[in-house]
């Protein structure tokens, strides 16, 4: 079996987006505000040349709820994957969750079980990609993606700034990562330090 880094898209592999009219930060809801993070490629490399399979799992509601069209996600997806192999970088697969309970589209309102805190999504992949959990990891932004990894019975980082109301929030939902790391190349470095001091096994 092989190992993953599962990773959330939005706030990992790229940048959100601020949408002043509803004062909160959102997905790109078209390729021109799609924008990579720095160094993204250089620790997605690293960690495919350390054998792990590296797999997006995200929450897509846009569709849903009529925020853009299947074609604009598809021309966002395929910025992704240009922009990546610029960097020398691929994905081994893309998993996307594109239901949401007050969907729009009456096809795609549905209380599923992909739907991250659930770990439908990462469990599909798993199975598809032959991956053992155990010896895999979810990187995320929020605490459902901590959530999801934990459930799947994947280790978890948290990228972001350690705030201590989300402290509080970590134990009365069982959501605490393994680590919090600044950003995605962090991540990586923790991933892999640790495989070199042989401490995580
Ligand atoms: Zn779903």
């Amino acid at each position: 079996m092989k190992r993953a880094v599962f990773l959330d898209r939005d706030g990992v592999i790229n940048e959100l987006v601020y949408l002043p009219e509803h004062g909160l930060l959102d997905s790109p809801a078209n390729e021109a505000q799609f924008t990579l993070f720095p160094r993204v490629g250089e620790a997605l490399r690293k960690l495919s040349q350390s054998g792990y399979k590296l797999l997006i799992i995200s929450n897509q509601p846009g569709i849903a709820k009529r925020h853009f069209s299947p074609e604009t996600f598809a021309r966002v997806r395929a910025k992704m994957k240009q922009e990546l192999k610029k960097q020398g970088a691929a994905l081994d697969g893309e998993y996307y969750c594109l239901h949401h309970p007050e969907a729009k589209v009456a096809e795609l309102q549905v209380s599923c079980d992909c739907r991250k805190p659930a770990p439908g999504l990462i469990l599909q992949a798993a199975r598809e990609n032959d991956i053992d959990l155990k010896s895999s990891w979810m990187i995320g932004d929020g605490l459902t993606d901590v959530q999801a990894g934990k459930s799947a019975g994947c280790r978890t980082i948290l990228l972001g700034k350690m705030k201590c109301e989300l402290c509080h929030l970590m134990e009365e939902n069982g959501s605490r990562p393994d680590a919090i790391a600044a950003d995605l190349r962090e991540a990586a470095e923790i991933i892999l330090s640790g495989e070199q001091n042989g401490n995580l096994h």
